[in-house]
């Protein structure tokens, strides 16, 4: 449920500067935290890191979306670096700085206030990864799903992070992934459909879960964490 602390959206508007359709600008965000970013290749394992304040995203990744993750989850650590988040450990650090750089690529308020026009612009696999995310964290109990092939649980996102979660089982098992929900590319999504279906009173997750979700044989799995 951490994912979903407010403190983070917080801190996520006071440095996020957008570029013209609100997607998350690495440049104008450093701008604003002065620091500086530089692209190199990095090998195939890591996608960012921060070294003298000079944030560096491997070139070798492709994906807009994901130098954008990977970019706000390094600011995520230079944010803790700077003391903006007293409540993460060494131990919880990752988590923290992951949770960040989700809430930074697309503010989950933008779901809660049906910002759903937003959603086809967001259809990068990494900003689905972030969107599905926003869905099953915190929804009734945190639950897992699919984008294509990434499991996305609503306590740790795209990769395992407490030790025991439930998600460890999808990650590792093919025909277990196969039969998560899985949600659909967001460029599918008919808002107009959206917003005709669904009134004001009904609660914006749900609604959403709804029209991109896709049901699989078995039963929502609820996850614990600590
Ligand atoms: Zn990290
Ligand atoms: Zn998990």
């Amino acid at each position: 449920m951490v994912a979903t602390d407010p403190r983070l959206a917080v801190l996520a508007e006071d440095v996020r500067v957008s570029d013209p359709i609100g997607r998350l600008s690495p440049e104008r965000t450093a701008e604003r935290l002065g620091v500086r970013i530089r692209h190199a290749a990095l090998g195939v394992h890591v996608e960012a890191l921060t070294v003298d304040g000079v944030i560096v995203l491997n070139e070798q990744f492709r994906s807009p979306g994901r130098r954008r993750f990977a970019f706000a989850h390094e600011v995520g650590h230079l944010l803790i670096e700077r003391g903006s988040m007293p409540w993460a450990t060494r131990r919880t650090e990752e988590r923290w700085a992951d949770w960040f750089a989700h809430e930074c690529v697309f503010p989950r308020h933008w779901l809660h206030d049906r910002r759903w026009e937003q959603l086809p612009l967001f259809d990068d696999s990494a900003e689905r990864e972030t969107v599905g995310m926003h869905l099953v964290s915190g929804r009734h109990a945190d639950t897992i799903i699919r984008v294509d092939d990434t499991i996305i649980c609503g306590a740790c996102g795209d990769r395992q992070l407490f030790a025991g979660c439930e998600c460890d089982h999808y990650r590792s098992d093919r025909e277990a992934l196969e039969s998560l929900p899985s949600m659909r590319p967001t460029s599918e999504l008919n808002v107009n459909q959206l917003r005709l279906f669904d009134a004001q009173a009904t609660d914006p997750f749900d609604a959403l879960w709804r029209h991109l979700v896709v049901a699989s044989p078995t039963k929502l799995i609820a996850v614990s964490t600590d």
